[in-house]
């Protein structure tokens, strides 16, 4: 996709699902990636899975949580591949499902801490770098979720609503100033983390489905041509917007 390649992409969450599908997306564009997680494992198959394809990665272990960390994977951009680009603030977790008067404040805070705060840290480290070099274009993961409400999901649905509201306010902070700030809301893709909640719960799972009216649901890939477009010169006058890919789920 128009200037994708020979840039530098930072993809976290990238061990498993949409992360994983990007992070490939990005390099088989011709970037160069940032492969970050705290799964060793997975990101390290994920660079695998480049190079195999005759791309450029490197896997970083961070915890999106910690600030020191994200401060390692934007460094390791700038020492590795001499600058940063591109950024796709993605890792988050479903977190466990309660109603709200139920909710456990350690699934609160965990849930809020990687899915929200989580792109907070990376905003905020990301921007200054993308400054100092030319500019650049962040996405971050929100969800349908960051725009309907879902039952027993209250912690998951705030910190989605939440990076929406991120997004909005960095783009019109710095999209003056060369750095484009856009969100990505998936619907109901095909992950482990889907996966996970099919097992948990099937029965909502299985009428999520039946409410999608493409029939289907989405594959991580759906999403990564999404994200890759929104960094992409194609995009170039899109800024602050959250780009719903949902095979329709929330139009109706
Ligand atoms: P996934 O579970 O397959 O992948 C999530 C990745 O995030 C994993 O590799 C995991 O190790 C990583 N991660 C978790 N906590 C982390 C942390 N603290 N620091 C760094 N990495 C961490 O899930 P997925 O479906 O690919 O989800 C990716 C993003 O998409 C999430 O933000 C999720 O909320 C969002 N999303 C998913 C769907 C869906 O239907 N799958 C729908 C809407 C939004």
């Amino acid at each position: 996709m128009n200037g994708i390649q020979d840039g530098v992409a930072i993809v976290s969450g990238a061990s498993s699902g949409i992360g994983r599908a990007t992070a490939k997306r990005f390099a088989t564009e011709g970037a160069q990636v940032v492969v970050a997680d705290i799964d060793a494992e997975g990101g390290e198959e994920t660079v695998s899975q480049i190079e195999s394809d005759g791309g450029d990665a490197a896997f970083v272990e961070a915890d999106v949580t910690d600030e020191a960390d994200v401060e390692t994977v934007v460094e390791t951009a700038v020492e590795t591949y001499g600058g940063l680009d591109f950024a796709f603030n993605n890792a988050g977790i479903e977190g466990a499902t309660a109603s709200t008067d139920e909710q456990p404040m350690d699934n609160w805070n965990r849930v809020i801490d990687i899915n929200l705060e989580g792109v907070f840290l990376g905003l905020r480290e990301q921007i200054p770098t993308m400054l100092e070099h030319g500019g650049g274009a962040i996405v971050s993961t929100a969800s349908v979720a960051g725009l309907l409400g879902f039952p027993n999901l209250s912690p998951y649905v705030a910190s989605k609503h939440g990076v929406i509201g991120l997004t909005k306010t960095a783009a019109v902070e710095f999209s003056g100033e060369g750095i484009r700030v856009n969100a990505v809301c998936p619907g109901v893709i095909n992950t482990p983390m889907v996966a996970r909640t099919k097992e948990e719960d099937p029965e909502t799972m299985e009428a999520t489905m039946a409410a999608t009216p493409i029939g289907r649901l989405g594959e991580p890939e759906e999403i990564a041509s999404a994200v890759v477009w929104l960094c992409s010169d194609d995009a170039s006058f899109v800024t602050g917007e959250s780009l719903v890919v949902d095979g329709g789920f929330s139009v109706q």
